[in-house]
């Protein structure tokens, strides 16, 4: 009988119903027990001792069905016996205490005992193991939400994270009446360092710089990565406008300080709108949307500067769109006319030379200077067209002065022209130049080509080989509005330039102000140091005619001898000039 059990037992184990396995055994053993119970001491049987450890075993494997009804079975038989002895139907013997009985109960309790433990060792084992498990999917939750929430290159809240802040610091602010103010920051030249230098340069200048602006704020306000070049600040417990003022000042001041990469050192500017709820809206899509139009507005007026907003930005905005039509028109019916301005070689007070300055002749709105229309161009990609028409224009002028001969005795009349980064950016800029000139059959060495310092820190193979090109077409290079940019020298031996144009706001007062006068010398000398000419923009009086000639400055130009002035009067300019100097 017991061959049989045991036999079913193994066959439903192999056959994977341990459970229904276990119970079979669990039944058989609990009938065995209640059997000795009866048979021998009742109540008083080592078996009873069985029972605990019986139902512990079916808690544990078998079903809750299983162990209710052993546990049923085993309090009816219980019950009975005591029932049976007690209106003695029936009794038990009470058994004489043995040697054998007491080892029986050790074996019991040893067997129940081991059981037990091994039960709890195996909970436990089953325990840590859920511990464990449980803290590494916590873990992987946090890094996840980290993930999500914090931008991995600087390790400062992103958008989302960022909305999220903004969310909270507004609902603390709708209970404490307090105001939440949301500066939204976008960098100035971050683009052309980027697209000059790499993406390497690009990601450590945003590290440094986050940890510039992080360092800045109070700990409960938040500088979050809102886009590529572009960062927010939630300032929450602000008691003034003043504050936020200073702090956008301290934000423009930090982020313009000098940043070295690879032994150069770079200057980046910043923009900043600021918005405030309450006035601006209350939603964080509404602030976003003000903040980035006075952040624009910041950007329109040359950058480096801050501005809260208000409703007349949105203007603003529209009128970026309206002037970028408008000049996809003036393209297309040629609305742009050259001026020249004289260049005046100082040693022998002779014309060199002219640079030719762009004007929009608008047909509503009348002369527009470049200043109105040029960072539009710029922004719209339409500078690289505009550009390509002043190139075209100013060579064909060239051309024609170089037939009619009024360059005779004034040795080489050069055309200067103002070239955009966008339009070095673009591959094709060798072969327009050489197609331009060739076009108008003039001599590269006519060509003079006045680019902004900030265009040279693209150090790369490309640009080199475009200017070095130019160059064997006999076109020359000038750095304009020198003293501005990044001043960083090393770059001017490698691009073959020729000339270095002093910005017109060293040379304006240099009569007046002992500073710039200094300056301005070092730079002359430090030029000459380098074999480049100088040329001094901006020459209003005569005593700073004088002050240049002193300091054997090479070139000038200014409103002293002439403003920017049309072909007919730059013909007789240079006709007049020429015959009172010589
Ligand atoms: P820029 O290249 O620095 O040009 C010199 C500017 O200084 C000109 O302004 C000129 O009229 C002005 N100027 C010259 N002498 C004096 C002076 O003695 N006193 C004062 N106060 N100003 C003087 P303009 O023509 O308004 O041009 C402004 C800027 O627009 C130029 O600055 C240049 O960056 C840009 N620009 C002009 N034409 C073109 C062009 O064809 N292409 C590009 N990309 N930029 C251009
Ligand atoms: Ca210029
Ligand atoms: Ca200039």
């Amino acid at each position: 009988m017991t061959a049989v059990i045991l036999l079913s037992v193994y066959k439903l184990a192999k056959d994977n119903k341990v459970e229904q396995g276990a119970s079979v055994l669990l039944y058989v053993l609990t009938l065995l027990m209640i059997q000795f119970m009866w048979r021998y001491g009742g109540l008083y049987d080592e078996s009873v001792l069985v029972y605990p450890c019986i139902l512990i075993m079916a808690a544990m494997v078998g079903s809750k069905t299983v162990f209710i009804r052993l546990l049923v079975i085993i309090s009816l038989s219980i019950g009975l016996n005591a029932w049976v002895n007690h209106e003695a139907w029936y009794t038990n013997e009470t058994p004489i205490i043995s040697l054998d009985n007491a080892f029986i109960i050790l074996l019991i309790l040893y067997l129940t005992s081991y059981f037990i433990w091994i039960l709890i060792y195996d909970f436990k084992h089953l325990v840590d193991k859920l511990n464990i498990e449980n803290s590494n999917a916590l873990e992987s939750k946090k890094e996840v939400e980290n993930l999500l929430h914090h931008d991995v290159l600087t390790g400062l809240p992103n958008r989302i994270m960022a909305k999220e802040l903004f969310q909270k610091a507004s609902s603390k602010a709708n209970r404490t009446n307090q105001k939440i103010y949301l500066m939204f920051i976008n960098l100035d030249n971050f683009k052309v360092i980027n697209d000059a230098l790499g993406h390497q340069a690009g990601d450590a200048l945003l590290v440094e710089l986050s940890q510039r602006m992080f360092q800045l704020v109070p700990t409960h306000d938040s500088v979050c990565r809102y886009t590529g070049d572009e960062f927010i600040v939630i300032m929450e417990s602000i008691e003034s406008e003043e504050y936020v003022a200073s702090l956008a000042h301290h934000f423009i001041e930090q982020i313009q300080k000098p940043f070295y990469y690879l032994d150069n050192e770079f200057i980046c500017g910043s923009s900043i709108g600021i918005s405030t709820t309450s006035t601006d809206g209350n939603e964080f899509e509404t602030l976003i949307k003000h903040a980035d139009a006075a952040m624009h507005y910041s950007k329109s007026l040359g950058g480096n500067s801050f501005h809260f907003y208000n409703k007349a930005m949105n203007i603003h905005g529209h009128k970026y769109l309206s002037v970028v039509s408008d000049l996809r028109k003036a393209i297309a019916e040629q609305q742009f006319v050259l001026m020249y301005q004289p260049k005046i070689d100082l040693k022998h007070d002779k014309v060199i030379g002219a640079e030719a300055l762009i004007r929009w002749e608008h047909p509503q709105k009348g002369l527009i200077f470049p200043n109105d229309f040029i960072p539009q161009a710029e922004k719209s990609g339409l500078i690289v067209e505009i550009g390509e028409w002043a190139l075209d224009q100013a060579c064909k002028q060239t051309k024609q002065w170089i037939s009619e001969g009024l360059n005779q005795g004034l040795g080489e009349l050069t055309i200067a022209v103002n070239v955009s980064s966008k339009q070095l950016a673009k591959k094709d800029f060798y072969a327009k130049v050489k197609s331009t000139l060739s076009r108008h059959k003039l001599d590269g060495k006519y060509l003079e080509l006045e680019m902004t310092e900030s265009l040279l820190i693209d150090n790369s193979d490309e640009l080199k080989l475009t200017l070095r090109n130019l160059h064997q077409l006999g076109v020359h290079f000038s750095i304009d509005d020198f003293g501005t940019g990044y001043s960083n020298l090393g770059y001017l031996k490698e691009f073959d330039i020729e000339y270095l144009k002093i910005d017109r706001s060293f040379i304006s007062d240099l009569a007046t102000n002992q500073k710039n006068t200094t300056l301005v010398k070092a730079i002359v000398q430090m030029a000459k140091g380098l074999e480049l000419e100088n040329v001094a923009e901006g020459v209003e009086d005569e005593k700073v005619v004088k002050i240049l000639k002193d300091l054997n400055c090479e070139i000038g130009q200014g409103y002293y001898w002439s403003k920017p002035i049309n072909v007919e009067e730059f013909e007789s300019f240079v006709t007049s000039f020429n015959a009172y100097t010589h």
